[in-house]
């Protein structure tokens, strides 16, 4: 009897360690990137997102992790995912494309 209850329980915890990363995977993609990143959010907060770098040469659509199309105006990016970051935006996570 015992038994049969853990398996329940490991069973269970299998299925919600599957669905986590797909439910993480599933609002990470692009189509779900519909808002802009609040500047005033925790996250854009932590990480100094500006919509409007300071420095010409480090801007979003300049960084290694900017999802945007060439030329978009505005593009997803891992580290905001749901949300647009503004091709002329800025955080402290920026990293130039190679
Ligand atoms: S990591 Fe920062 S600088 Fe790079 S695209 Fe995302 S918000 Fe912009």
């Amino acid at each position: 009897m015992i038994d049969k209850k853990r398996r329940q329980v490991v069973s269970a915890m299998g299925a919600s360690v599957v669905a986590v990363p797909v439910a993480a995977l599933v609002t990470s993609l692009p189509s779900h990137a519909d808002s802009m990143v609040d500047p005033t959010s925790a996250q854009a907060s932590a990480l100094q997102y500006i919509e409007v770098s300071e420095k010409a040469d480090a801007v979003c659509s300049g960084c290694s992790l900017y999802q945007g199309d060439a030329g978009s105006e505005a593009g997803p990016c891992p580290l905001f995912p749901g949300s647009k970051v503004a091709a002329a935006g800025w955080c402290s996570a920026f990293n130039p494309k190679a």
